[in-house]
């Protein structure tokens, strides 16, 4: 249901990894008739692409390749009316599924931790919200892609429960991963997206905690309309 009765503005979802922040920003762009932006996704196009490209060998980032095919990665969205939400393409092939992987999964704090790679996605996201009427979730949105976001929400989750609900996602879709490694990954990921130099994830200091571990997405809703509210 869209109300057009309330002014458009930018809600930005930071927070640790498989909290259920890109399932949360779906809904609520739903919601609201909003755009809903998975920067994650992003960066997970440019390490499938740099995978694919031999600038990963043997779990290995190399910058410098990576950073040289920067300018051969055309990153679009297309809507897809059955998931509600848009599609990711690199340079025109849909990669939706492919970025999902584990492989993917383990590079891509790595490659995220590059500066060109940064510079190029942050100015996409902040092109793509320059109208407002954005959900954006991702790790630095609240602090570096929207700090003007009107809402800033901190999203986070006990890790064992984010570990369980990632390994059933993956399951269901019939990837063959064990819940020790989708542990580890998750483990990994937050401690290098917690501590690298360029835009570490951070709660931003005007951002509200949500802290979903025993919420279902209804009370999630809730919860977010009710500061949607109290902006207006
Ligand atoms: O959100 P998702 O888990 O798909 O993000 C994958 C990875 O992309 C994160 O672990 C992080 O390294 C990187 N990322 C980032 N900044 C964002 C969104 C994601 O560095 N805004």
């Amino acid at each position: 249901m869209q109300d057009n009765t309330l002014k458009r503005i930018v809600i930005a979802i930071d927070g640790y990894s498989s909290c259920g922040k890109s399932t949360f920003a779906k809904a609520i762009a739903a919601r609201l008739g909003y755009i809903f932006i998975d920067t994650g996704a992003m960066y997970r196009a440019v390490t499938l692409h740099a995978l694919t490209h031999g600038a990963i060998r043997s779990g290995i980032v190399h910058e410098e390749e990576v950073v040289a095919l920067l300018d051969s990665v055309d990153i679009s969205f297309r809507f897809n009316p059955e998931r509600g939400a848009s599609d990711i393409y690199v340079n025109g092939d849909l990669v939706e599924g492919r970025i999902r992987t584990i492989e993917v999964s383990n590079c891509v704090s790595r490659v995220s931790a590059i500066p060109a790679v940064r510079t190029k996605l942050v100015a996409m996201q902040q092109e793509m919200g320059r109208r407002r009427g954005v959900v954006m979730d991702g790790r630095d949105i609240g602090t570096v892609v929207f700090p003007d976001a009107e809402l800033k929400i901190f999203m986070t989750a006990d890790p064992a429960v984010r570990a369980r609900r990632r390994y059933d996602e993956l399951t269901a879709k019939g990837q063959q991963v064990s819940y020790e490694e989708i542990e580890r990954n998750i483990r990994d990921r937050d401690y290098q997206d917690e501590h690298r130099a360029i835009a570490p994830l951070r709660k931003a200091a005007d951002a509200v905690v949500l802290d979903n571990s025993r919420m279902t997405v209804a009370e999630q809703m809730t919860w977010v309309m009710e500061r949607i509210a109290a902006l207006q």
